[in-house]
Order: structure tokens, then sequence, then C-alpha cells
């Protein structure tokens, strides 16, 4: 790399929630900052779209204030049983994914973020920063840009993981096929019965059932393969019969998909480049605390940019509870013992109910 100034301080890859936010923090620090995205417009993902009371609180402290649903607590449920905690600290919301990118992405580009439609395809690293190589990208821009700092914010699949050589190898334990899960959500035009986040189970797979407008309930089913949308509906009615009944015909939109979920990088940095996000590595969608996490690690790199080794210890301690707690119920919910997790929470609403406390921080 040498020649052409850079294009700007930070080059965030990928305009999802994490993306957005390290924009909006480095633009607060007095950074120029350029966010790539391959796709354009308002951006939708397969999601949950639970922001638990932490996650709501820090899109709040970001500046933006997304519309949705009041969220009161989960409910864990199974046929005869229940268990139902409400968060202490008041509530949290369902917002669609496109209301929140909607949000974010306005937020930043108030505070002066540029925004590039283009896929990002290389990285090469020198004295000067980080130069990425875009492919589709429009007449306005080079087939490069020069930035101080990359931030790969590219979600599961992360290309920058990859280009960094970050990616550990194809086949590690938690990777293999037995392991993978994978999540699949379809909206219903229906008005919300509950102001709870219901996680229903069934001996195969989860339904996490979210409202997020007064019309609109979003399910999201958690599952050891990935289906078609004529596969979600026969899931649903086959694994969750009260739940279908109570969808009843209401009209369902399209089925989006992620997967498989569990990811790792072998470090967060490499030179300038840093992974933020589920870029950075994602164990599951059960616990709802995606958003919450990648905006806490959002936070921390920006006020690590210049030292590797705090971001990656910050990035520790932003995940430690989440790799866990979430790490310990996926693995019991793939044991023979999963049968007893809603019992086993109903018989100790304490013990469910601070960890319920504990995702709502
Ligand atoms: C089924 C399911 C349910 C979930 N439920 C919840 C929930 O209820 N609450 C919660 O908090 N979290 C939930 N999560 C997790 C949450 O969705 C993620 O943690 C969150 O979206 C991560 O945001 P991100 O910005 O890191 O990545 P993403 O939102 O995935 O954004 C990555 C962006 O990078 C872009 N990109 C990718 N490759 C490139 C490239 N080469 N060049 C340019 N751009 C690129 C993509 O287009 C995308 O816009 C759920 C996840 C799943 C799968």
């Amino acid at each position: 790399m040498g020649g052409r100034a850079t294009d700007a301080d930070v080059l965030v890859v990928g305009a999802g929630p994490v993306g957005l936010a390290a924009a909006t923090h480095a633009r607060a620090a007095g950074l120029d900052v350029l966010v790539v995205d391959r796709r354009a417009g308002t951006l939708d993902k397969a999601c949950g779209e639970g922001l638990l009371p932490g996650a709501l609180r820090a899109v709040r402290e970001l500046g933006a204030d997304p519309p949705g649903h009041p969220l009161t607590g989960i409910s864990y449920r199974a046929p005869g049983r229940n268990a139902d905690h409400r968060f202490a600290a008041g509530p949290g919301r369902g917002v669609r994914r496109t209301t929140l990118h909607a949000a974010l992405r306005a937020r930043a580009a108030d505070v002066g973020a540029g925004f590039v439609h283009a896929r990002v395809t290389a990285l090469r690293q020198g004295a000067a920063g980080v130069e990425v190589e875009l492919a589709d990208a429009g007449d306005r821009h080079p087939g490069t840009l020069r930035a101080r700092w990359v931030l790969g914010c590219d979600g599961l699949h992360s290309t920058v993981r990859r280009l960094a050589g970050l990616d550990v190898r194809p086949g590690w334990g938690g990777d293999r096929p037995s392991r993978r899960r994978y999540g699949l959500r379809r909206h219903f035009r229906v008005a919300p019965w509950t102001d709870l986040v219901e996680v229903h189970w069934s001996p195969h797979a989860e339904a996490y059932v979210t409202p997020v407008a007064p019309d609109v309930v979003g399910v999201a089913l958690l599952a050891p393969r990935a289906v078609s949308a004529a596969g979600f509906d026969t899931l649903l009615r086959s694994q969750f019969p009260e739940l279908a009944a109570r969808l009843g015909a209401a009209e369902a939109g399209p089925l989006l998909g992620a997967g498989p979920l569990r990811r790792r990088s072998v470090r967060r940095t490499a030179g300038q480049v840093r992974l933020v996000g589920d870029a950075s590595g994602y164990v599951d969608a059960l616990t709802g605390e995606g958003v919450r996490v990648g905006l806490a690690q959002a936070a921390a790199v920006v006020r690590h940019l210049d030292d590797a080794a705090a971001y990656e210890r910050a990035w520790r301690t932003a995940t430690r509870d989440y790799r866990a707690l979430t790490t310990g119920l996926v693995a019991w919910a793939s044991s023979p013992a999963r049968g007893a997790i809603v019992p086993a929470a109903a018989r100790l609403p304490r013990l469910y109910g601070a960890v319920v406390e504990r995702l709502a921080r």
C-alpha cells in the first residue's frame, strides 16, 4: 500500500446493528468513517427481534429510539408447563429488524458517517493502514478503499474474518454437522396475545415468539437443520401445535434463515483489522443476546482502536457471560436431559428469574 491518502480513518464492513453502532461511536470520537455493505436499502435479517432491556438501553444511548412492542419478560413454555419472569428494571422492546436498521442508519448518517454500497472481496495491510477491494460498487466508487482501521462487522460468515486469517479451520468441534443449529424466522399478521417473549420448547426445536407491532408477531425457530417455508410450517404444526393454533390462519411473511449459528475466530485483531459483533464469533440465538453483546463490542473497539490487546481484553469481558451461559444452555438443550429445562425453570423460579435478569442487563 502506498501513494493515495486514506479514504477514511475507520472503514466499517457491514451495516448491521453492530457496524452502525461502531460507526456512530467512531464519529463521536472525531474519526472519519465509511460504512460498506453489500446490500442496499433497509436491511432485514433472520432474528428474533427482541431487544432485551440492556440492548434497548444501548440503542437509546446511541441516540436512536426505534418503535416496537414492549417486552416485559421471558416465558419458557412446554405443553402443560410454563415459567414466567418479568424484568425487574423495566421493559425491553420487540423491534422489526428493518425498523432497527433504519433508526441506527439514520443516526450514523446524522453524525456524519458515509455509506458505500459494495461487497468487500480482498484486504491488504501495510504500514499506513488497510486497503480493501470492492466488488459490485457503483460508478462513483473506485474498486478499492483505504483506511487506518478496518472493522469487520460483517456477520456470521464474515469475509473480513477469513481475509484477515482469523477464521478457525473448518470442521472444528463446534461446527460438526451433528452439532449445527439454524435460525429461521417468519412474521405473522396477528395481534400479540402477550408482552412476554415466549420460548416454546419441543423435543427437537425451540420457537421464539416476539411481538413487534400492534398487528405483527415474529416467530423464530431454532432447529438442527435449515428448512423451506413449507418446512417451517410443518415444523411449527408438528412440534408446536399450541402455538400453531394461536397463529391460526394468520397471513405469514417471507422466510429468512441464518446458520450454522456457532462461529469462532482465533483472535479479534490482526494488524489494523478488528472483528466486532457476530463476525467475531457467535454461540447461539437461544439466549437472544446478540445485539446487546455486539453493541458492547462496538463501543469497546472504538475505545481501544490504538491498542489491540486492550480490545481483545474488553471483547472477552463483554462476551464472557454470554459465551458461558449460552454454551451451557445449548449443551443442556442438546442432551438427553433437554425435557427437564422447562420443568426446572418452573420449579426453581428464583434461579430462573436470576438467569432472565442476567440476560436483561
Ligand atoms: C434466528 C435468530 C434469532 C435471533 N434473535 C435475537 C434476538 O431476539 N435478540 C438479539 O439481540 N439478537 C438475536 N439474534 C442475534 C442477532 O441477530 C445478531 O447478533 C446481530 O444481528 C449481529 O449484528 P451484526 O451487525 O454483527 O451482524 P449482521 O446483522 O449479520 O450484519 C452484517 C452485515 O454485513 C454485511 N456483509 C456481509 N458480508 C459482507 C461483505 N463481504 N462486504 C460488505 N458487507 C458485507 C451484510 O450484508 C450485513 O448487513 C438472533 C439471531 C438469529 C440467527
